[in-house]
């Protein structure tokens, strides 16, 4: 009998069922009919609709995407006519008989119920949002966005409750994408979150400027509080939001976005391990304790990249890669998915946040003693593009890397421009084990109006590197020790006067040579400037004249980032 061209399979006669047909589920529909003709597969989806694009939702809510039908990624029609699938909507997958190989189907239209074979079975079932058990939590003034029911339901809602205040409960993508689309619709926005940051997995000094902004957009922020409960008003419109501080919030409505928890109830009914965070377990080939059963997507637990963890990541591009990956297995190919690296970025109000790889936080979160002596860290502000071009933006961007070897481990960057391109091109450094080394040679491309002929990434390693090789070691703020240290202010006098670090002597730049006698060479000197580049110059100065200088990673900026998150008042 023939073989599928390229793959060691023979599927002829062969079924595939896949539950769920959004990213995992309709990725590895179509890549197993590109690598077999032979499966039969279909395609049971719970929802009215297969492939949409659910990254798009907040979107239509805010009437950027002003029709529906442009979130249909594919239709029914389309995975019959292309691809030879079957797609039936609106059929739940009920139960797996791993025994017969079968399994069990609900037509909710019809409620009928039915079994089908399978030989090889994908589970892309998702997630779904997380609704804490508090009082009121079923008010019809409160909803989560998953599906384009879901962004229905909440667009009928602002029109026929003439919504003008509402709250929202979680400051990660979802409800700062919402926060930005219920605004632009002239929805004043309060923004609970019970973290003392939004977007709680970046660092807490990267989304100061984040948080500047969202206030500046007229969002009204309440960070380190949790809602605690919902009660409806007797005016039968408004809801009251309580929080375990005992603060409240009165709003027309309520969406919660506090996180999305694995759906793995077929999973669990099937006897299908599962791992310690409460998603599926499943090997590099997404292959999970049964063999001939897949899953993939939001419903999986998957290795972390970098520090090996199990994880639970939900983003789309994974579950794009998954599926494809489990559609390679069943089709005898031998792919492995590397890990994820939780690559994400997040535009709101002309901002954007971008992230790669490990954050400090979660260093410190999984093992704090092993981690510390492991990695260092950079910071830096450039312009997006060269200065001289008009309309440079500045951004931040944390670069950590391992002490030992330089290896890259995790990026965030900030700003209104170029975010997004830096990022990827550091994802793309974690993921081929590049070194900051790397970095300082990367070959990027270079206009104007796109960057510099030192591209903000080449810095960050050129920054990371000197530090390594004993160049030009950098200091922290958080680290300064006054007894052994003795803090240098390079900036221009004007600057100083606006502001400095306590016990900073300033002496410019450009006076610094003169100057250097007045300096103890008994002590440490920890040189700073606005941003980092002078103070730079001047601890490279410093060491060729006998003295022993550190210069501080990110400056004032940094510094300043840093001492609104240990103290919020603070606008030094
Ligand atoms: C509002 C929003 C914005 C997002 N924005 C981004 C973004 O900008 N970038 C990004 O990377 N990620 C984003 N995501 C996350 C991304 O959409 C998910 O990570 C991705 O869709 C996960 O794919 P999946 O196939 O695992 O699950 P899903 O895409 O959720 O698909 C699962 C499908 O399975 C169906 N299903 C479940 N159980 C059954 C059953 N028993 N029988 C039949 N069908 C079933 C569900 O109805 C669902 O349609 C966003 C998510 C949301 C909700």
């Amino acid at each position: 009998m023939e073989r599928d061209e390229k793959s060691g399979r023979n599927l002829q006669g062969k079924r595939l069922l896949v539950v769920g047909g959004v990213a995992g589920g309709a990725s590895c529909a179509a890549r197993a009919r590109r690598l077999s003709e032979d499966l039969e597969i279909i395609i049971f989806e719970r929802g009215p609709y297969v492939s949409f694009a659910n990254c798009g939702l907040p979107y239509y809510v805010g009437d950027v995407i002003t029709e529906e039908k442009d979130l249909l990624v594919a239709t029914p029609q389309l995975f019959r006519n292309r691809f030879n699938i079957e797609v039936r909507l609106q059929n739940e997958v009920r139960m797996i008989d791993t025994d017969n190989n079968e399994i069990e189907i609900r037509n909710i239209a019809s409620g009928e119920l039915y079994r089908e074979r399978y030989d090889y079975l994908v589970l892309a079932p998702g997630a779904s949002p997380i609704k804490p058990p508090l009082t009121g939590i079923d008010l019809p003034g409160l909803h989560t966005l998953r599906t384009i029911p879901d962004s229905r339901q909440i667009k009928d809602w602002i029109v026929e409750r003439d919504v003008k205040e509402a709250v929202i409960v979680g400051g990660g993508f979802i409800g700062l994408e919402m926060a930005e689309n219920l605004s632009k619709r002239g929805i004043s926005i309060t923004l609970i979150e019970m973290a003392n940051q939004v977007m709680p997995s970046f660092d807490p000094e990267m989304v100061v400027p984040l948080q500047d902004h969202l206030e500046a957009n007229g969002v009204n922020l309440c960070l380190g509080d949790a809602v605690a409960a919902f009660t409806q008003q007797e005016d039968g419109k408004t809801i009251m939001v309580s929080t375990k501080s005992g603060r409240t919030f009165s709003a027309d409505m309520v969406l919660l976005a506090i996180g999305v928890r694995p759906e793995i109830s077929l999973a669990k009914q099937a006897g299908i391990e599962l791992g310690g965070l409460g998603g599926i377990r499943v090997d590099e080939h997404m292959r999970t304790s049964h063999t001939n059963i897949y899953a993939v997507g939001d419903a999986v637990e998957v290795r972390d990249f970098v520090t090996g963890q199990w994880t639970l990541i939900p983003l789309a591009g994974p579950a794009n890669r998954q599926g494809r990956i489990a559609a390679d297995g069943i089709c005898g190919r031998d792919s492995a998915f590397r890990g994820i690296q939780a690559t994400a970025v997040c535009r709101v109000f002309n901002m954007t946040m971008a992230s790669t790889g490990v954050s400090e936080k979660m260093l410190m979160r999984i093992d704090a003693d092993r981690w510390a002596n492991d990695y260092d860290k950079v910071y830096l502000h450039p312009g997006h593009h060269v200065r001289y071009y008009p309309g440079a933006k500045p951004m931040t961007i944390k670069l950590i890397f391992s002490k030992h070897d330089g290896k890259i481990m995790g990026a965030q960057a900030v700003g209104e421009e170029g975010v997004d391109k830096r990022i990827d091109v550091l994802a793309m450094a974690i993921q081929k084990g590049a070194t900051v080394y790397d970095l300082e040679e990367a070959e990027l491309c270079y206009a104007p109006q796109f960057g510099a002929a030192k591209d903000p990434v080449n810095i960050a390693g050129m920054i990371a590197s000197n530090a390594l090789r004993g160049d030009a070691a950098v200091a922290h703020w958080e680290s300064i020790d006054p007894s052994s240290s003795f803090v240098l202010d390079v900036r221009e006098p004007a600057e100083y006067m606006a502001g400095y670090y306590e016990g900073a002597l300033n002496i410019p730049l450009g006076k610094l040579r003169d100057k250097m006698k007045e300096l103890p060479k008994n002590k440490e000197i920890i040189a700073y400037c606005a941003v980092g580049q002078r103070s730079y110059y001047a601890s490279r100065a410093l060491q060729l004249h006998g003295f022993k200088a550190r210069n501080l990673s990110g400056g004032m900026r940094t510094y300043l980032s840093q001492r609104r998150v240990q103290k919020p008042d603070s606008h030094l």
